[in-house]
């Protein structure tokens, strides 16, 4: 969007366009689901979950040091009225997201949405607890699921669904698309113009005076330029340091593994009662889940894989003994569960465009409307207040404890 509104743009990427978190994930483009990790009863699932690597929330004990800052803004925004208010300010972003959606097709990007999402339950109480969160969406132009649906109604929508399932609903609003596509498409359609792209180089150290950031070295060269957009992803801490900015975002690590596809999956689904999805694309079907929190660099654990397969099996019916292609990514995690997008109080020059979570492919086209509008307009249409980069300060913490 800022190459097409004439800005002269360069990419630095330490690996290669693609790389992260954006095409590896589940594909779920959502506007009503959107919902902050940090909600009632969080705390609790990730303190209890230290010891046991098979739980779908799960935080290691050697992560816990370089998180109690983290952690502390993460329990303070995990109450029911701070959850809400994070669904709330991610609907609010999402308001514009079918126009901002068509801009990026129109651009190049193949937008092609799949199926409407389908959340079944085994537990036709924790369906309707689910459904009724979704209540504070309805004034964001947001089209609710009408009621609960049986099981039996559910198995003809999803006949892959097993006889465990009892209940559930259908999501208008919230598609899947195939992310390597979606990726794929915006790197030819980045390649096509005149952006310049410098991958596998690494941002060594960075220029500066006063207010402003001049330059950036990186392993491959010296770039001067007028603004800087630092978007790293799960890695945007460690970048923000060499700014000397305290970027709030830790990794998330998530899991996924294909199977082959079924004709009996028609839709894509998530298992809120596993904390898991199975999304179908033309070659597989993506079954993904779970949420690690491994510190900087997290490990690969079978494991949690394995875990993941294990729990599907009692709400679905696909070849899960056939499995291949196993991938782990970290998404960007906030400790409210929105985005930090906009300028640090510290420059002049310098822009974030981090910490999208578990959502960040479902907000990529408002948060690039958004941020584009900011730097060259100076201002962005789209109310960037909940998204404070600066928003996680020790004393937003001392004042929320009196
Ligand atoms: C298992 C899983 C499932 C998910 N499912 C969904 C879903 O269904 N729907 C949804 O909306 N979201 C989903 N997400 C979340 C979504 O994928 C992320 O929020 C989103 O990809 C973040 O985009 P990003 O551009 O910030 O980061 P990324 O896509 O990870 O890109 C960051 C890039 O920055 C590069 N980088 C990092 N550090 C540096 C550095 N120092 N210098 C230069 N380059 C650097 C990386 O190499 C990478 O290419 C999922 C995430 C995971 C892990």
């Amino acid at each position: 969007m800022l190459s097409e509104r004439g800005a002269e743009v360069t990419i630095v990427e330490r690996n290669e366009l693609g790389s992260g978190a954006s095409r590896g994930n589940a594909g779920f483009m959502c506007t009503t689901l959107l919902e902050p990790l940090a909600a009632p009863g969080a705390v609790r699932s990730a303190l209890t979950s230290l010891n046991d690597p098979t739980r779908a929330l799960r935080v290691h004990a050697r992560a816990l040091p370089g998180m109690v800052g983290w952690g502390m803004h993460f329990a303070r925004s995990a109450t029911q009225k701070r959850y809400v208010a994070g669904r709330v300010a991610l609907a609010k972003l999402n308001l514009r997201h079918t126009e901002a959606l068509n801009l990026l097709g129109t651009l190049g990007t193949d937008i092609t949405l799949g199926p409407e999402l389908v959340v079944p339950f085994k537990d036709p109480a924790l369906a309707e607890h689910y459904l009724s969160t979704l209540a504070p969406m309805a004034d964001y132009g947001v089209e609710l699921p009408q009621g609960l649906l049986d099981g039996d109604e559910m198995r003809r929508i999803v006949p892959a669904l097993a006889d465990t399932i009892r209940a559930g609903y259908v999501v208008k609003g919230d598609h899947s698309v195939d992310p390597r596509v979606f990726v794929d498409s915006m790197i030819s359609a980045v390649r096509s113009r005149k952006i310049t792209v410098i991958e596998h180089a690494r941002v060594t150290s960075v220029g500066r005076s006063d207010r402003r950031i001049n330059s950036l070295t990186t392993t491959k060269g010296t770039l001067t330029f007028d603004e800087v957009i630092l978007a790293a992803g799960a890695g945007s801490r460690p970048l923000g340091k060499l700014f000397d900015l305290r970027i709030a975002v830790v990794p998330g690590q998530g899991y996924n593994v294909g199977l082959p596809v079924s004709q009996a999956l028609t839709h894509p689904v998530i298992f809120e009662e596993a904390h898991a999805v199975a999304t179908p694309f033309a070659d597989r079907i993506r079954l993904g889940g779970t949420m690690e929190f491994d510190g900087l660099e997290p490990r690969f654990d079978q494991r949690r894989v394995d875990a993941i397969l294990a729990s599907m099996r009692q709400f679905i019916n696909l070849e899960f003994d056939a499995h291949f292609d196993t991938w782990s990514g970290s998404r960007p995690m906030s400790p409210d569960g929105l985005p930090l997008m906009g300028r640090p109080r510290q420059y002049d020059n310098v822009v974030i465009a981090a910490g999208h979570g578990m959502f960040g492919l479902s907000l990529t086209p408002t948060s690039a409307l958004a941020l584009t509008e900011l730097v060259l307009d100076g201002r962005s249409s789209i109310d960037l207040a909940d998204f404070d980069p600066d928003r996680f300060r020790i004393r937003n913490l001392v004042a929320s404890a009196r």
